[in-house]
């Protein structure tokens, strides 16, 4: 394998170094995990001291796996270590953790628009997954893979492409879960638990979301709206919603879809999902938030009706100003 010099770079540095912070985005999902307990597993077999920090406990169904119900959860993070490895995050920031920056920062992401605020920095937006990148850096560190590290560098591939559906899946992606599966991944039982372990309130929620549901005069773009008193009503919480705004993309005829999330008062999280060359990313930015082509978010603030009509219009442009052999 021809070994990019950032990777190199890292490796380096990682052999020199003894104790490791890492960390990932706050609200986690299953890349982030799955980077961060990949990279620490590898991180310990090598005989080092890797502590995972983040914001926020991981989703339900990702706390089935090895090692996340260990994962710190804090707001700031402080100590001896000799570095911090911070995955998936386009600036420090996102970690939602203070005191990273005292720390000889390692920055590992596959995010458009990475601010590049590591010591040493490796941005791949190629990467399927910020996992991929990690199972590159296993191999850099010479530490075999064992069945705990693929379980979740595959867990980080299968979610981050929401199950091998998005555009930035490359035949890299198949060889890696294959040498995956042949170190021990089950499969069946890793998308068992990522996708069929809800609980009833999950289901419930999702009903009342999707039945409100509304689209807009083009038929192309479904809006979902959720607030403090629907979740309750329906008996779940906001972090049931994960993977909700997947679902109005099953449609044939939905090109786009826009979530948007009451914080509190007229504060929402806005997340949106695109098909094919869409790119959702650009509309979140000018909102001062980010992610990638086909899923992305910001915050946003204002009337809920006015916020919808303004989303909607610059997702129609982004729908109309997409090459034109993917219409
Ligand atoms: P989600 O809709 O699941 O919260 O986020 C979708 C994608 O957009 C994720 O890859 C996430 O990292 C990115 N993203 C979501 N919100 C923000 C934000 O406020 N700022 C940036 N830079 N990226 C975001
Ligand atoms: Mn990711």
């Amino acid at each position: 394998m021809t070994m990019n010099p950032e990777v190199r770079r890292i490796a380096e540095a990682i052999r020199a170094r003894q104790r490791f912070v890492l960390s990932s985005h706050a609200r986690p999902d299953g890349d982030s995990i799955g980077s961060q307990l990949a990279l620490a597993y590898a991180l310990r077999d090598m005989g080092k001291h890797a502590d995972v920090v983040n914001a926020d406990p991981a989703p339900p169904p990702i706390m089935q796996f090895p090692g996340v119900p260990d994962i710190r959860i804090a707001p700031q993070v402080e100590g001896a270590y000799d570095a911090a490895i911070i995955m998936e995050c386009g600036d420090l920031s996102r970690t939602g953790v203070s005191g990273l920056d005292r720390y000889f920062v390692v920055n590992i992401d596959h995010h458009q628009g990475n601010t590049n605020y590591g010591a040493l920095n490796w941005f791949d937006a190629t990467a399927a997954a910020c996992g991929e990148m990690v199972f590159d850096l296993v191999g850099a560190l010479d530490v075999p893979l064992t069945a705990a590290i693929a379980t979740h560098v595959y867990l980080a591939i299968l979610t981050d492409t929401g199950s091998f559906h998005y555009s930035s899946i490359s035949p890299r992606t198949f060889d890696i879960c294959k040498a995956c599966l042949e170190a021990g991944v089950d499969p069946v039982l890793v998308a068992r638990n990522v996708y069929d372990s809800n609980n009833m309130g999950r289901l419930k929620l999702f009903g009342s979301v999707l039945s409100a549901m509304q689209i807009d005069a083009t038929g192309r773009i479904a809006i979902v709206y959720l607030d403090h008193e629907m979740a309750r009503a329906a008996g779940g919480t906001y972090e049931d919603t994960e993977g909700l705004i997947n679902l109005p993309l099953t449609v044939k005829e939905i090109q786009a879809v826009v979530f948007f999330k009451q914080i509190e008062g007229e504060s929402y999280r806005v997340s949106m999902r695109s098909k094919g060359e869409i790119d959702i990313a650009a509309v979140a930015k000018e909102f001062g938030g980010g992610g990638h082509k086909n899923a992305a978010g910001c915050t946003a603030g204002g009337g809920i009706d006015t916020l919808q009509k303004i989303f909607v219009e610059k997702i129609e442009r982004a729908i109309d100003g997409r090459p034109a052999r993917h219409r």
